[in-house]
């Protein structure tokens, strides 16, 4: 048996037991058994070592966040994750880092109630790519092309904690004491907005999960929607460990342009305004009207309060 085929191994029984996957690991390819009147919802992501991740970056984190960064895709489209497929590309074979990825995986597509159903494993430079597949019923999935003039923004949790816990990683910002350990779990174990995703399928207009910073993402619903959007910065759920390590330029810039936040944006119309907090607040996690869609196609204009606010977006590199 080769190295290789060992590792396979680690990732036999990884994630929840489905009764739905008729075929898991171990064969050419997963048998997997959609239910009558729900649609597939697919997609997929990578990170690549000095790109996304450092390389003596905690191996139990990096499989917990490439499970949740691609469940949290799911979970822009009011998707219930399912299954997931990895492919794992390593320099070498490292056992140690090996069983912690995996269980690191393994324990958080057990808490989306997912199964690994497959994968492949090759040589080269570290590159984590998993692909993770769903279901909605039937033409309830959540799309960016469906907010329409006069809707309202509305993001949920808080945004720039997670830029905050690279730049502490990096070095370049301190955090104290106190905070350190929130906003370092922000930015290792980012949590899919699951449940939320999927009660917002009857309420929200458009959807999409925030991994490039709310001032890039916004423009692909403004792009695929047609519209424009207004939204006032000082609206911006900014959480206390952000507020008390940064002076309010800083944490705006972290929470408008930094990445990996993953949490939801979705816009809803006036008319369904009223149930949003009924709907939503079993879930116990804060949603914030941050502004509304314009008619104005393509146009992000940024307020804080009632004065125009100028803004210099620098887009997000995770290593810069
Ligand atoms: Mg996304």
């Amino acid at each position: 048996m080769g190295e290789f085929e060992l590792i396979s191994r680690y990732f036999a029984n990884c994630g929840a037991k489905r009764s739905d996957a008729a075929l898991g690991v171990g064969d050419d390819g997963a048998v997997l058994q959609v239910r009558d009147g729900y649609d597939l919802v697919v997609t997929t992501d990578t990170m690549v070592v000095g790109t996304h991740f450092f390389p003596d970056d905690e191996p139990r984190a990096l499989g917990h966040k490439l499970v949740a960064v691609n469940v949290s895709d799911l979970a822009a489209m009011g998707a219930e994750p399912a299954w997931l497929s990895l492919a794992l590309t390593l320099p070498a074979v490292d056992e140690v880092w090996l069983s912690a990825f995996a269980a690191g995986l393994s324990e958080t597509a057990d808490y989306y109630q997912c199964q690994l159903v497959g994968g492949d494993t090759t040589r080269g430079p570290m590159s984590l790519t998993m692909v993770a597949k769903g279901t909605v019923p039937r033409g309830k999935a959540l799309t960016r092309s469906g907010a329409k003039v006069g809707d309202y923004i509305y993001v949920t949790g808080t945004l720039g904690d997670a830029a905050l816990g690279l730049k502490l990683c990096q070095g370049l910002h301190e955090v104290s004491k106190k905070h350190q350990s929130h906003i370092l779990q922000r930015f290792h174990y980012p949590s899919a907005r699951v449940a939320l995703g999927q009660a917002l399928r009857n309420l929200a207009s458009s959807a999409m999960d925030l991994s490039d910073g709310l001032y890039s993402d916004i423009q692909h619903i403004l792009k695929r929607s047609n519209v424009g959007a207004s939204i006032d910065v000082s609206r911006l759920p900014l959480s206390q460990a952000l507020k008390d390590s940064c002076d309010t330029g800083t944490a705006l810039q972290l929470a408008l342009s930094g990445g990996e936040d993953y949490e939801l944006l979705f816009t809803v119309p006036e008319a369904r305004r009223g149930s949003l907090d009924v709907l939503l607040s079993p879930y116990g996690i804060p949603v914030t009207c941050i502004g509304r869609i314009t008619g104005v196609a393509g146009k992000l204009e940024l307020k804080q309060g009632d004065q125009a606010f100028d803004y210099q977006h620098q887009g997000f590199v995770h290593f810069s």
